[in-house]
């Protein structure tokens, strides 16, 4: 009786220390459950879930809706998703706002500031963004995290904080619209392990995992320089010094050094321009007092 309990034992444990392993296998990707753990959500409960609030920040926020651009941020995250352990289905969407910000919806819906584009100058800078994302879903850290709080529907924050910025005053005026707060407050904890499977996830999809201290060392800087330029979902817990030491570790360690990588391409410098070009025509929606070259639009400039 007491061998049998023993190995019984043995087994749980040899079991997480498999499951560790592989964790740390980029190889692996795919056949390891990153998702496991105490959840009250199946996934399509969790999939249903995401598309309601989907909905909510489709109709509040201002949705990009550039064919090209939309296609484009699409096509680099599915890429993305194909390289993950993510089990749901993903969308991605562009929110016209300019702070700094991503944020992914429990069951795989993924939306974009134009903000983070114009921060990121190559696409793997990017894509370590939307890896993140994509590791939160994959590792099902909303639902997880809610049902730990055992609460779906009790503490709510309003919109505006999900969205932050211009677009958040907005959602502000409209009024009422909360999403539960349990979806988005992501444990320090949650954070490195969606940071450690992201790098992993850009890297299998043939990305210098560079690209994403890249992004995190702007991001980092600009929470300093610029805190309201950061979204306040990024200010509970903000890039640091930590974070970047970790993520140059596990390249290191566990992302074996290969002769080439995706660093960027013409067409996410294209994109990029393109959407740089739309935001200089764009009108300011809230008066600032700063200085600023009037400059008369020409024919040639569409
Ligand atoms: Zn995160």
């Amino acid at each position: 009786m007491r061998s049998i309990s023993t190995l019984l034992l043995l087994a749980i444990v040899t079991d997480g220390v498999w499951a560790e392993d592989k964790k740390k296998d980029p190889g692996q990707i795919g056949n390891r459950d990153v998702g496991k753990g105490v959840n009250f959500y199946s996934l399509e409960k969790e999939i249903a879930l995401g598309r309601q609030m989907a909905q909510e920040v489709q109709r509040e926020a201002k949705i990009n809706d550039d064919p090209i651009l939309s296609e484009y941020v699409n096509r680099v995250g599915q890429n993305l998703v194909r390289n993950s352990d993510a089990k749901v289905p993903f969308s991605f969407k562009v929110i016209e706002a300019d702070d700094l910000n991503a944020f992914a919806l429990p069951g795989g819906y993924v939306f974009v500031n134009t903000g983070l584009i114009v921060m990121a100058e190559e696409e793997d800078e990017f894509a370590g963004a939307v890896a993140h994302e994509i590791a939160h879903v994959a590792a099902r850290h909303m639902t997880r995290q809610a049902t730990k709080s055992q609460i779906a529907n009790i503490a709510t924050v309003p919109l505006s904080v999900l969205l932050g910025g211009w677009a958040g005053v907005a959602a502000r005026q409209a009024g009422g619209l909360a999403i539960p707060m349990t979806f988005l407050s992501f444990s320090r904890k949650d954070e490195s392990e969606a940071d450690y499977l992201g790098l992993q996830y850009m890297y299998a999809a043939g990305y210098d995992p560079n690209g994403a201290i890249s992004i995190f060392e702007k991001l980092e800087a600009l929470s300093r320089r610029k805190p309201g330029a950061v979204s306040r979902l990024f200010s509970t817990h903000p890039m640091d010094g930590d974070r970047i030491r970790n993520a140059e570790k596990e390249i290191q360690e566990i992302l074996p050094g290969r002769k080439e990588y995706v660093v960027s391409t013409s067409e996410y410098h294209d994109v990029r321009a393109r959407l740089l070009k739309f935001a200089s025509r764009r009108k300011p929606e809230e008066p600032d007092n700063r200085p600023r070259l009037i400059k008369p639009l020409t024919p040639h400039e569409n």
